[in-house]
């Protein structure tokens, strides 16, 4: 691992301390929020950290210490100091569409959220299922009107210099299919930029892939999110059951659509399972041609997994050294390849 790595892994693993002073700043006074919640896994501070260098959504520590970085000011700007390590820092604006509303006076937030330059448009909140580690699972289930989506991703392009959107948020339910296949339709069809779906495989329907290619989606995020070996599966047991057969399928397929290029990738929360399991994961999907995106576990408040202890930075090192062995062989690499949408992921630096 080359130093930036580290200094990326320690963000991710062990988070960030903001000094007072740059909190007063940034929130003015308290009348700003510091932070922008939306997933467990982007819920801390996005920082760009030396100018574009990489970026990283580091958990908010409420003291330095325990191997935390701090953040505080450095000449003209911020500077992160991680260990012995001093790097210049950028705390990512909030979204300037944060107090607009649409025609018909919904907030514009409740329906897309940005960071740097991808746009992520939910069309289902909550979800048809309850993994034991996503604050989704908690939310009441319910369809969000597409042009209330499409009029979101309008207003968010004028403040925002956007370069691609992310179709995800909860599963919906098998009854609700056509109306997440209308929703993905409808988005691209007013998006000039690329549109990606995150979603997992439908045992029932495995064309679906193919139709989302049709109607214009350039990128899936198919995630396994585990193993499955042993008890593990019970934390993800809806998608668990889906089997691996039903992964393979839908992620050959849209390999064959769009490429080995990075348009493919799926997730493996690391941190849940010993690290052997998740390196067999990331090699079976590497082997599929798609890019294994490594995610360090995080425990979200108010979820099943909330008292248990994040994914370690030992056993985030063990894993990501091995994974980029594991994807120089088979041809693909880590995901996702956008710099930006890497903040919450462990992805190789420079
Ligand atoms: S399927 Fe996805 S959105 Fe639904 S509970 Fe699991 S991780 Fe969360």
């Amino acid at each position: 691992m080359n130093r930036l790595e580290r200094a990326k892994m320690n963000l991710l693993t062990y988070g960030v301390a903001v000094d007072p002073e740059v909190v007063r700043e940034v929130t003015q006074g308290g009348q700003l929020p510091l932070v922008f919640n939306e997933y467990a896994t982007t819920s801390g501070l996005s920082l760009d950290i030396g100018n574009g260098a990489f970026y990283v959504n580091a958990p908010l520590s409420r003291t330095a210490g325990n191997g935390s970085a701090v953040l505080r000011r450095s000449n003209d700007g911020l500077a992160v100091l991680v260990g012995n390590d001093r790097l210049e820092a950028r705390i990512l604006p909030l979204p300037g569409y944060l107090d607009r509303t649409d025609a018909k006076g919904r907030r514009v937030a409740d329906s897309i959220f940005t960071v740097g330059d991808r746009a992520r448009l939910s069309p289902i909140t909550g979800c048809s299922m309850a993994c034991s580690f996503c604050d989704l699972a908690g939310l009441k289930y319910s369809k969000r009107p597409v042009e209330q989506l499409v009029e979101a991703l309008m207003i968010a392009s004028e403040t925002e210099d956007l370069r691609h959107v992310l179709i995800s948020g909860g599963t919906p339910s098998r009854r609700d299919y056509g109306f997440f296949d209308l929703a993905c339709a409808e988005i691209c069809k007013h998006s000039a930029l690329p549109v990606e779906v995150m979603m997992p495989p439908r045992a029932s329907d495995p064309w679906f892939v193919d139709r989302l290619v049709d109607v214009g989606v350039s990128g899936f995020a198919i995630n396994l999110e585990t193993s499955g070996i042993g008890e593990v599966s019970d934390l993800t047991r809806q998608k668990a059951s889906l089997g691996r057969s039903a992964y393979e399928q839908a992620i050959s397929r849209a390999v064959r659509r769009l490429g080995r290029q990075g348009a493919v990738r799926s997730l493996v929360v690391v941190g849940l399972e010993p690290p052997g399991h998740s390196l067999e994961a990331i090699e079976w999907l590497a082997s599929l041609g798609c890019d294994p995106v490594i995610s360090p576990f995080r425990p979200a408040v108010g979820t099943p997994l909330e008292q248990s202890a994040p994914c370690s930075e030992v056993m985030l090192t063990q894993v990501f050294e091995a994974a980029v062995e594991i994807v120089s062989q088979k041809g693909v690499a880590l995901g996702p390849r956008c710099v930006v949408c890497q903040n919450n992921v462990m992805a190789p630096v420079g």
